[in-house]
């Protein structure tokens, strides 16, 4: 039985979009409350009826979440350039190693705007 979990996590961050024209107002310095998604899937254990423990899920996403929380992000290495997108690729590529299951990672600046990544 395949199956799917999600877990949500937020983070608090400022960033600046460097690459972008001067008058967009992301290239100025402002924060968001990030929402991170983190999404796992495989087959179920059929003994213990679930696919994993959400807090190896957590687990696994602590460390870079305590990279990510209440930093100026443009100062991480390998995040120069923090849109979503880069800091979606940023968590995969980390987290893959410690959660192979892992299948998507969401990245949310606000409410209404998200990014998926899924290791392509
Ligand atoms: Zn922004």
């Amino acid at each position: 039985m395949q199956m799917e979990l999600r877990k949500s996590f937020q983070f608090e961050a400022a960033h600046r979009l460097p690459l972008l024209p001067k008058k967009h107002k992301c290239h100025r310095l402002h924060g968001h409350s990030f929402q991170v998604e983190i999404v796992v899937a495989g087959e179920c254990d059929p003994k213990l009826g679930w696919l994993m423990d959400y807090a190896d899920i957590s687990a696994a996403f602590k460390p870079l979440w305590e990279k990510l929380d209440h930093r100026y992000l443009n100062e991480i290495p390998g995040l120069e350039n923090p849109t979503s997108e880069n800091i979606a690729v940023w968590i995969w590529r980390r987290l893959k190693p410690r959660l192979p299951q892992l299948t998507e990672v969401v990245v949310a600046e606000t409410c209404t705007a998200r990014c998926v990544y899924r290791g392509q």
